[in-house]
């Protein structure tokens, strides 16, 4: 019976642990993702500056690796999760995290272009399409700060494009954003402007029938 006892004890004791577990994993991915600037932050719209040779990143490596990971993005810049610095994290081949720190663009292919269906971390729920090109060479320096000169194409162009835009101060998606808003608080002003009219013929139809 002791030993009985024992075993359950024990088995609580591991669904304890394994609740405990699921719970700090859930709090630490909550407070990881909540690093995710997002809307009319500032920070969204700063240039980012170089990142120096001797300087230590290997702490907003690693945060941004979680975070990519965690918020299942194809990639993200050190801006949107409040580092202005030139350092992008992008999943080549939709799989093989790599980061690309201060990523320039060499060559673009001018001549061919791809539209190409996006979203944004930080514009949650804005889905655009965009015209994008199809091939981009990029100069940049790897996590070990090795310069490596590359071309990129398809998908692996698109978000490599789109990550070099954040370090700018620029994403598509916000101006689309901003444009939907301007548009329906036009069409706002303007059906309130509708039921206005409305009401005041309504008074004058009212005064002609002499009912007021
Ligand atoms: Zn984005």
């Amino acid at each position: 019976m002791s030993k009985k006892l024992k075993g359950k004890n024990r088995n609580k004791n591991r669904k304890k642990m394994r609740l405990n577990n699921f719970h700090n994993k859930e709090s630490y991915k909550k407070k990881l993702l909540n690093k995710i600037l997002k809307w009319d932050d500032p920070v969204l719209k700063s240039k980012c500056s170089i990142v120096a040779k001797d300087e230590n990143i290997e702490n907003i490596l690693k945060d941004m690796g979680r975070i990519l990971y965690y918020s299942n993005g194809a990639g993200i810049a050190a801006n949107q999760i409040g580092v202005i610095k030139r350092i992008i994290l992008v999943l080549i081949d939709k799989k093989k995290p790599t980061f690309l720190v201060n990523p320039e663009i060499v060559s673009k292919s001018e001549d061919e272009l791809i539209d190409s269906r996006e979203s944004c971390l930080s514009y949650p729920g804005i889905i655009s399409v965009i015209k994008r090109y199809k091939k981009v060479e990029i100069k940049y320096e790897d996590e070990n700060r090795e310069l490596y000169q590359k071309t990129f194409e398809n998908f692996n162009s698109i978000v490599i494009q789109h990550e070099i835009s954040h370090l700018s101060g620029e994403c598509d998606l916000y101006r689309i954003w901003k444009e939907r808003i301007e548009e329906n608080n036009k069409k706002s002003s303007l059906s309130a402007a509708k039921i206005e009219n409305n009401e005041n013929i309504k008074n004058i139809e009212e005064i002609k029938n002499g009912s007021t």
